[in-house]
């Protein structure tokens, strides 16, 4: 599974950072991020108005890496991760210390020196230093992320990320398989209406891994694929990497993908290969976490917990786009390019079915009702008789419109106004019916297979 520049040293390097997922898995479990309820970030009796009015006197309230608690007095005050997990830190810091004497690699030993002063000082500078020594580790056969702003598992206000770590290795065959289209991906792009002053992402790297450790809280989500870093200065100024995981996408498509397609839509699939389903199926997913990089605005934190909602219907709109784009211009047959989008909608679709027992599901869970809702309003999508039939003429049409309505929102970044939109298309009868219907096409296994995830980091050894 690793390659050729495994060593003795090397083992002890993956093995030791595999530790170090374990730690932070704790970490998870004590955040409350696998819990039903909503992660302790904030005191609960707190208000908007309070946060907003502290945050005048106060920024480090806002920050995406503090608890916040209240004194003796009331007042409000930012906890950070790495002084409210203080053992937990201990921990990696001896774990990384040791790790140091196996490094051969010194891009990756300046990266473990950025951590552990990150884990001693737990300012937002260390943090920010210590993501930007990262972005210089990925060239590397292996890569060890360790980031804590994914906010998706802050329902409150959205403005507190869960610690999260893996160990991945490249693969490399996958990779290049992957980015087959990519030139054509970022011709489509640029010809995109941005509406306001979007931020200017530097190049991509997306590549394909296997995932030989990952922590509880990414094993919630059951990874597929990760874009990094999530702060858009250090992605202005160091670019991003896209982190697709082959063996969970691998999974997914055949355990829950396949199985949707053939009951839930009129896939006319005699003459396609699975092999290519499941490549184009990859390349979706791919397409998703660059589109993340695409219509990005310094207003749309504003959103608080609108922001992921947007962010993912964002991601979720243009990889259809795309395919739909290279179906017209014969990029790729028409029966593959229908399948793709079909693949795309019903991983969709397992989203709002995930988000009925994981919380942190929720921002996709909007997202997608809000494109779906939208798409049957416009007549894009039918549901007859348990199916969906897509009418691919409108289907893009109604897409583009959604799209700018979205970018529009990004862009301003008003709460009010995003919490009306998302309003307006949240419920609709026939996607409930839908909801309900893929989840009784996958069943138990879908259930078991969600519903509680094993406490350890472990997958492989
Ligand atoms: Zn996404």
């Amino acid at each position: 599974m690793i390659n050729n520049e495994r060593s003795d040293g090397y083992g002890t390097l993956i093995y030791l950072l595999t530790k170090a997922v374990d730690v932070i898995s704790d970490i998870a479990e004590e955040q409350g991020i696998l819990s039903d309820n909503s992660p302790p970030f904030y005191p609960p009796d707190i208000t908007p108005d309070e946060l907003k009015n502290a945050a005048l006197y106060d920024r480090r309230i806002l920050r995406f890496d503090t608890y916040l608690r209240r004194d003796s007095h009331g007042q409000l005050i930012p906890v950070p991760f790495t002084q409210k997990h203080r053992h937990h830190c201990h921990q990696l810091r001896d774990i990384f210390d040791n790790a140091k004497l196996h490094v051969a690699h010194p891009e990756f030993s300046e990266y473990l020196n950025t951590l552990t002063t990150w884990l001693d000082q737990g300012s937002e500078t260390a943090y920010f230093a210590m993501q930007q020594q990262w972005l210089k580790t990925v060239n590397l056969p292996f890569l060890f992320p360790l980031v804590l702003d994914e906010t998706y598992a802050d329902t409150v206000f959205g403005l507190k990320g869960s610690m999260d770590a893996a160990v991945f290795i490249e693969d490399r065959k996958m990779t290049s398989i992957c980015q087959k289209y990519l030139d054509y991906w970022y011709m489509f792009v640029t010809s995109i209406n941005l509406p306001g002053n979007p931020l200017m992402i530097k190049p991509s790297y997306p590549k394909v891994y296997r995932a030989h450790a990952t922590s509880a809280g990414l094993l919630n989500l059951e990874l597929k694929a990760w874009n990094l870093p999530n702060n858009f200065a250090l992605r202005q100024s160091s670019g991003s990497y896209q982190i697709l995981i082959q063996e969970t996408i691998q999974k997914s498509f055949y355990k829950d993908i396949l199985p949707l397609l053939h009951s839930l839509f009129e896939m006319n699939s005699e003459n396609l290969a699975q092999d290519s389903l499941l490549t184009v199926f990859h390349q979706m997913l791919l397409y998703h976490e660059l589109a993340h990089n695409i219509g990005c605005y310094e207003m749309q934190r504003n959103l608080m917990i609108w922001d992921n909602v947007f962010e993912e219907l964002k991601a979720n709109i243009l990889p259809l786009q795309f395919i739909l784009h290279a179906r017209d211009m014969k990029w790729m047959e028409s029966e593959l390019a229908e399948a793709a989008i079909m693949s795309y909608l019903a991983l969709d679709l397992m989203d709002c079915l995930l988000a009925r027992s994981v919380k942190s599901r929720v921002s996709y869970d909007y997202a997608t009702k809000i494109q779906f809702s939208y798409l049957i309003d416009k007549g894009a999508l039918k549901i007859e008789d348990s199916r969906i039939l897509i009418d691919y003429q409108r289907f893009g049409l109604s897409n583009a419109v959604l799209l700018s309505d979205c970018l529009e929102i990004l862009s301003i970044g008003d709460p009010e106004q995003a919490k009306r939109y998302t309003d307006r298309y949240l419920y609709r009868k026939e996607l409930e019916y839908v909801i309900d219907l893929a989840g009784s096409i996958l069943g138990n296994s879908f259930k078991s297979a969600y519903e509680k995830p094993p406490h350890k980091s472990l997958i492989g050894n």
